[in-house]
């Protein structure tokens, strides 16, 4: 027999739990199902540990540059990586918990833990329990893809998950993978003390980006003693004693790269393997990302995805977003869609890269006539102040409706300073309105107005 609930969550990511209780409050029976950590990606191997990771590794940076600012520590800078992983620990505990507690604490709400997998079109086996419903909410997420790259079943490896048990200084670490989470690492290992070198299969970092973002974001990190080979169309894997022989095969340098440790970051797949999708005759494409409309709905009637697993979006806020779409759509009459947001992230390397919209590339492409306004953060004061100039702000604008099109703020604080773009961007409002605002003195952000005062068109 079943156990029959009005509806099922599966996954405490980002999406499920926020979902799940709102369903809950509205007097409906629920039940949300969790195989490993309560809060998923970001709050166990994702965004929250490797920003608290990020930080005290900046503090090292930062405390190695002492000098520079007149400040002297006597001795070297000496990190403890035991330290480093414990606070990464406590902060990552927090919010884990704080996800369990306030799933368990909720009325109409049944938190079961184990695997879930469709038994057919409602239902679940979770163990040896059936459970059915015949809403069902699918907030999966996703894993670090492991490519079948040659000597890769040869060797000791590790992804986003196993480095957060990670709690030594690797002597070397190579890091496979020249992309978001890639750089972040190697940024962070190379600040704790280690030697890092970066393995990239194209012919530059973050290629989603424009070629001046990849070219900057290069400087910086070569700045700092890391070594990128790109171009490295073979990757494939050796052991060589206690070590790991990266092949990287580019037409100069080095054919190998010897590491103490490897990191495998090269993109993520959606955790629908594993959950019998086909049992319930759920959609997916080639890549297993369950297909979805604008509001979410899977092919069959009552089924939705959220979060990473519908391959819509690949970041927390999106998978927190659908979740709003979702619960507007369902409980609050209001018409949300997934096409009525403005894309937007950031890349946390230090200094950040704040993204919205359209790159300079999507717009060169798209043909439209526009204006395109660009500042080093050498000429922006509040940078000079901190001593922190590496980078620039560019925004793009339509010449016609002088809306924003898109914008690429890598620079110190950009994390933050991209939402006043993208702000103005979802008012609809032109450029002109924040180019007329009155900004504080002295900020990043009072350097926007003066570069939307400078637009030019693209040559
Ligand atoms: C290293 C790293 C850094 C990142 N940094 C950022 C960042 O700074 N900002 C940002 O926005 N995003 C970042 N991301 C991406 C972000 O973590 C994800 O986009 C986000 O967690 C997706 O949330 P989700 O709800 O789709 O799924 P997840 O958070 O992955 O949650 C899915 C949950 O479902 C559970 N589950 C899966 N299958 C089953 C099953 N069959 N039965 C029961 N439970 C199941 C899983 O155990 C998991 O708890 C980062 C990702 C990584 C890997």
């Amino acid at each position: 027999m079943a156990t029959k609930f009005d509806a099922i969550v599966i996954g405490t990511g980002q999406a499920g739990p926020s979902l799940a209780v709102r369903l809950a409050e509205t007097g409906m029976k629920v039940a949300i199902i969790e195989r490993k950590r309560f809060g998923g990606t970001c709050v166990n191997n994702g965004c929250i540990p490797t920003k608290a990771l990020v930080a005290s590794a900046r503090a090292a940076h930062v405390a190695r540059r002492a000098g520079d600012y007149g400040v002297t520590i006597p001795g070297s800078i000496a990190v403890d990586m035991k330290k480093v992983k414990a606070r990464k620990d406590a902060v990552v505990r927090q919010s884990s918990e704080g996800v369990e507690k306030w799933l368990k604490t909720t009325q109409n709400l049944t938190v079961i833990e184990g695997h879930a997998r469709f038994a057919g079109v409602y239902r679940f086996r979770v163990g040896d329990e059936l459970l059915e419903a015949d809403k069902i909410f699918i907030n999966v997420g996703g894993r670090a893809s492991i490519p079948p790259l040659r000597g890769i079943d040869q060797v000791l490896y590790l992804n986003n998950s196993t480095m957060m048990d990670v709690d030594f200084l690797p002597e070397h670490l190579v890091v496979i993978g020249g992309s978001y989470v890639g750089l972040e690492f190697a940024q962070m290992y190379r600040r704790f003390g280690s030697e890092v070198t970066i393995v990239e299969r194209g012919s530059r970092l973050c290629k989603r980006e424009d070629c001046d973002v990849s070219e900057n974001v290069k400087t910086i990190l070569e700045g700092e003693g890391i070594k990128i080979r790109l171009g490295a169309e073979c990757i494939g894997f050796d052991k060589c004693g206690d070590k790991v022989a990266v092949q990287v095969d580019c037409s100069s340098g080095d054919k190998t790269v010897i590491g103490s440790h490897t990191l495998l970051a090269v993109g993520r797949v959606p955790n629908t393997i594993d959950l019998g999708v086909e049992q319930a005759g759920i959609k997916v494409d080639k890549r297993g990302y369950i297909q979805v409309d604008d509001q979410l709905r899977t092919n069959v009637p009552g089924i939705y995805a959220l979060g990473d697993c519908n391959g819509r979006g690949a970041f927390t806020h999106t998978a927190y977003n659908d979740y709003e779409i979702v619960a507007a759509n369902l409980l609050d009459d209001d018409h949300r869609q997934v096409s009525d947001r403005i894309p937007a992230y950031a890349l946390y390397i230090d200094p950040p890269l704040g993204r919205a919209g359209m790159t300079e590339g999507e717009v060169r492409k798209s043909g439209r006539q526009a204006l395109i306004g660009k500042r080093p953060m050498t000429q922006v004061g509040r940078a000079r102040e901190k001593g922190e100039t590496d980078g620039f702000m560019k925004i793009l604008v339509d010449a016609k409706t002088k809306k924003i099109l898109g914008a690429s703020l890598l620079g110190i604080e950009c994390d933050e300073v991209i939402h006043l773009i993208l702000d103005v961007m979802y008012a609809n409002a032109p450029y002109t309105v924040i180019q007329r605002a009155m900004h504080i003195h002295p900020t990043v952000s009072e350097l926007i107005p003066t570069i939307l005062g400078e637009l030019k068109p693209f040559k």
